[in-house]
């Protein structure tokens, strides 16, 4: 019952030279990011932070977003956590709907910033330059930021106050800060979901959201040692799902976090070869990005032993692949912003896991499924929409009291999935209630065509999306990506898919990219897909 940021204070109290963050080379101890943190919490009650206000978070991994995540609490501050590719548009809303007063980001994205300042609360910018805090060359970060900025950010000067985050850590002050505390209701973070169905809302989480989900991870990786675990943060703080199952459990844990930036094939391969992380939390679209590599065999992989997939579903003969290779566990988990994220996991163990099924409910979880025809609890097998209870459930969505009504049914959050649990409690996603194709009167669920069509030897990476059709209303159109050096023609792949799904199923129009647009976690964002398709017919 203690706040997320308590758990920095111990470990830096029970391991002050153990290193808490591994960055490009260097390390650094519990004991330094305990003390930066505290020298940013200090600085933002100097500038006026209040328990309850809001501080927007703008980077990548490195060892500036933990100290300014663990800042922003110490000094009773709620995180908003902003994606450093949003742009000006997508900024402003998020600024403007939480309100956030101080903004800490990298100083590549001052133009950005400074731009949509007036329009909102925001009254300071506390910059820091990768730089700034461990020397290293530019362009290791730099293109991650460039990538769809490039316009912007090439002829940066460092305006303002470019040193501040320097300076606040090399002169700030390490007085310990205390705050009254409500375990229950003071929220610790609001966490704006994904957007892939919508626009997005800030989710609120409180520290027992935040804690208990951590806490949940921690008894699921059963045979974790505290203080030994090294675990790889691929995935970005700035989304629920890289803060609970590596921040927050790293802290917690006394574990070193090994960060990088931003995923990148061979850089994950040759970290995991060099550094020998332990636990690797991760998306379906990683394993696959690293599997599919031509150099994997150069690498040796086998100091991982957990893995934890969600977000998206985790093909089988990729489980069993990146299994055989690194002799470690990966299983599939599910969850939603709206649940700090973890909801539902597979056991590490074998002889408890289930194909195709994202597992039981975690700790301290309940989880039934919603029938649409009586709005009770289904049977076994009966298709219906997830619902789930716990500690790590929202508050609501802020400022949205309708949207939050519309979420939740006699206290069980509906997750907007479809799905079914077997007689042994296992549960099943059929697909997203909002993906759900109709064409020609018949309902037909994307996923089941994915599931077919992932099994073509040439195809790397797909999406089916329903998109709008004179005569049917809908029609199913598929997104591939072919592996490299293979080929496969539109026709191939229709007598494929014919050969497995009825033929109001298959696909009727097919297109060819070199890429698919994905979410910060590596989701492939399917509304994107249908936006476009509307945009371009209108
Ligand atoms: P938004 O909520 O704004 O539409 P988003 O879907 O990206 O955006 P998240 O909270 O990041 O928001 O994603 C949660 C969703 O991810 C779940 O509701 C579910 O559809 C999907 N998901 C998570 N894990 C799995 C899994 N193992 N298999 C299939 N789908 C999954």
């Amino acid at each position: 019952r203690k706040p997320v940021q308590s758990y920095l204070t111990e470990a830096a109290e029970n391991y002050p030279e153990k290193a808490a963050v591994h960055f490009m080379g260097k390390e650094i101890t519990f004991k330094e990011v305990y003390e930066c943190a505290l020298r940013m919490g200090n600085y933002l009650r100097d500038i006026g932070i209040k328990k309850g206000d809001r501080v927007a978070i703008m980077l990548p991994n490195c060892p500036q977003s933990v100290i300014s995540y663990y800042g922003v609490l110490y000094a009773g501050g709620i995180v908003v956590q902003t994606n450093p590719l949003y742009t000006e548009r997508e900024l402003e809303y998020q600024m403007k709907d939480s309100a956030a007063e101080v903004i800490i980001g990298l100083d590549l994205l001052y133009p950005r910033i400074s731009k949509i300042m007036k329009n909102t609360q925001l009254k300071h910018i506390i910059v820091t330059a990768i730089k700034d805090y461990l020397p290293f060359p530019k362009n290791i970060v730099y293109p991650f930021i460039q990538k769809r900025q490039s316009g912007i950010v090439v002829n940066v000067k460092h305006e303002g106050n470019q040193h501040l985050f320097k300076k606040i850590m090399s002169a700030g002050k390490v007085a310990p800060l205390e705050n009254e505390f409500d375990f229950e209701k003071d929220l610790a973070l609001l966490q704006y979901t994904g957007g892939t169905t919508g626009y997005p809302k800030g989710v609120m989480l409180t520290h027992k959201n935040l804690i208990s989900n951590a806490t949940a991870c921690d008894a699921w990786l059963y045979k974790a040692r505290k203080g030994e675990e090294k675990i790889l943060g691929v995935l970005p703080f700035f989304h629920v799902y890289g803060m609970t199952t590596v921040l927050i459990l790293a802290v917690m844990q006394g574990y070193k976090m090994i960060l990088l930036p931003k995923f990148d094939v061979e850089t994950t391969l040759k970290t995991i070869h060099k550094l020998r992380p332990t636990i690797f939390p991760g998306a379906p679209t990683i394993y696959i990005g690293l599997l599919n590599s031509p150099n994997i065999d150069k690498y040796d992989l086998t100091s991982i032993k957990s893995c934890l997939s969600g977000s998206a579903p985790l093909p089988y003969e990729i489980q069993q692949k990146f299994e055989k290779i690194t002799g470690g566990k990966l299983v599939e988990g599910y969850g939603l912003t709206e649940s700090s994220p973890v909801t539902h996991a597979n056991f590490l163990w074998e002889e408890n896991r289930v194909k195709g099924s994202i597992g039981v409910p975690w700790p301290d979880t309940e989880s039934i499924i919603l029938s649409a025809e009586t709005g009770e609890a289904a049977l076994p097998g009966e298709i219906g929409e997830i619902a789930v209870k716990g500690p790590q459930i929202m508050q609501g969505y802020w400022n949205r009291a309708e949207d939050t009504a519309a979420t939740f049914k006699d206290g069980w959050l509906l997750t907007g999935d479809m799905g079914y649990m077997d007689k042994d409690g296992f549960f099943y996603i059929v697909d997203r209630k909002k993906d759900i194709i109709i064409a020609g009167g018949y309902n037909i669920y994307p996923r089941e065509i994915e599931d077919v069509l992932y099994e073509h030897p040439a195809i790397q990476e797909m999406v089916v999306a329903g998109v709008p059709d004179p005569y049917r209303g809908e029609t199913v159109k598929a997104y591939i990506v072919l592996k490299e050096g293979m080929t496969a023609t539109e026709q191939e792949l229709d007598e494929y898919a014919r050969k497995y799904l009825a033929a109001y199923k298959v696909p009727r129009v097919y297109e060819f990219r070199t890429e698919l647009p994905k979410t910060a976690v590596g989701k492939i964002l399917r509304r994107a897909l249908v936006d476009e398709e509307r945009s371009k017919r209108k």
